[in-house]
């Protein structure tokens, strides 16, 4: 990090990029397997880091690199000191060549590619080749690439980097060790955030950091971006509604009130049609408006049926504990029901491929007058439930049961209410 901190500004994913195994944020896994193959001199000639982008597959590969070659290593760590490794780090070797699968994906770039890995490495022990998003490559590159995997110099090293392993054909696959790199879970980059936001004296509310490892959505480089702008954009303290303004999320509390009116018999169409008319004439994305209301929904279905983990919710824990106390015990097919709305909505609104916000306005407000319509509608359920009350009223606790009656007619059978959730009555 020391080299890299002297090369002037550096964006903060970057100046934190890290150089060594122990400072990787999360992915034990790969880290652990493969600090003890080099450690015990067992390493691999091919190596596929699979994974999202952003979880730190070429920063460990770049690592591995550092570390096979260095001449002073420092336990399972490279000493960052050595030429190999200052060159590696400045990335000026000639021995540690990084290729853009994406943008090399042609028969030719691999055939070069054979022809360099014959010669013996210029100032290392390895020759090590990093292909990144390598699924790129034709059909035909990957026939030429095998047969150098099958066939590996002994002083070359293959670490291929792929998003998609379904696109990578079995016999590279059989040729490589395959690591899995997973999202890092959001309290973890959270942490690590509060961390970088302590040595950069920049000060945060928790709950901000939380927004913006949400956005970066289990990526460190990701959320280290968000914070960068987070911290341009907030000029001083990192502060919760700043910071969601600038990610574009959109506030709970607007969503609250849209449930509230939908769920209300007596609201009055401007209050249902008040928020989206704000997002509309503010310049606001109706489109993501209405994936992240789905979003939304998600949330507080899983928040009536008991869950209050944050990480699994999406939003902090201060929200969690608010949608609990505002939302009292409501009706989950009613819920449910507007989740389905929405979900419909948002396909069709892709489907349409609608031209412009006001479009999307027009359909979000047609599709909620129709909902709050259909959730006033009185159930199936609701109504056998009244049907019964009266029964009772009327033969005094006899056993004659219009709910059975109306099941015998309607549904060919009578229904026992403990199997069938659907039927359940509304309280
Ligand atoms: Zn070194």
């Amino acid at each position: 990090m020391s080299v890299a901190a002297n090369i002037g500004h550096l964006v903060l994913a970057r100046k934190y990029r890290p150089q060594k195994f122990g400072e990787v944020v999360e992915q034990q896994t790969a880290v652990r397997a493969l600090a003890n193959a080099i450690s015990g001199d067992r390493v691999g000639s091919a190596y596929l880091f699979f994974g999202p982008r952003g979880v730190g597959k070429t920063t460990i590969a770049r690592i591995v690199a550092k570390r096979v070659n260095c001449a002073k290593p420092l336990g399972e760590e490279p000493c960052d000191a050595c030429e190999s490794c200052v060159s590696i780090l400045t990335g000026n070797s000639l021995d540690v060549m990084e290729i853009d699968a994406a943008s090399h994906r042609g028969i030719n770039h691999v055939r070069e590619l054979r022809e360099n890995v014959k010669f013996q490495p210029m100032n290392a022990k390895k020759k090590v080749y990093i292909i990144d998003e390598v699924h790129m490559l034709t059909s035909e590159s990957f026939n030429a690439l095998l047969k150098t995997l099958e066939e590996p110099p002994e002083h070359a090293m293959f670490i291929l980097a792929t998003t998609e392993l379904n696109k990578i054909p079995e016999t590279i696959l059989s040729r490589c060790q395959v690591f899995n790199f997973r999202k890092v879970p959001l309290r973890v980059v959270q942490d690590h955030l509060r961390t970088l936001c302590k040595r950069e004296n920049v000060e945060a509310a928790d709950e901000a950091l939380f927004w913006i490892a949400r956005r970066g959505d289990g990526s460190v480089r990701d959320s280290l971006s968000f914070l960068e702008q987070a911290i341009t954009y907030c000029n001083g303290p990192l502060d919760v509604e700043r910071v969601k303004e600038l990610i574009g999320a959109f506030p709970l509390e607007l969503f609250e009130r849209l449930t509230r009116a939908l769920l209300s018999g007596d609201s009055e169409s401007t209050e249902l049609l008040e928020p989206v008319h704000e997002i509309f004439s503010s310049g606001g994305d109706l489109g993501r408006f209405i994936w992240e209301y789905l979003d939304f929904m998600r949330t507080l279905i899983h928040v009536q049926q008991g869950i209050s983990d944050p990480e699994f919710l999406g939003i902090p824990g201060t929200d969690v504990k608010a949608l609990k106390e505002r939302f009292g015990p409501e009706d989950s097919a009613r819920l449910t029901a507007i989740f389905d709305s929405l979900y419909s909505l948002l396909s069709r609104s892709l489907a349409l491929r609608l031209r412009n916000s006001y479009e999307t306005r027009m359909l979000i407000e047609i599709e909620l007058l129709a909902l709050r319509e259909r959730l006033q509608r009185p159930s199936l359920s609701g109504v056998l439930r009244q049907l019964n009350h009266l029964s009772a009223a009327i033969h005094g606790g006899s056993d004659y049961s219009p709910e059975q009656e109306v099941q015998k007619q309607f549904l060919g059978t009578v229904v026992d209410p403990s199997e069938a959730p659907n039927l359940r009555s509304n309280k």
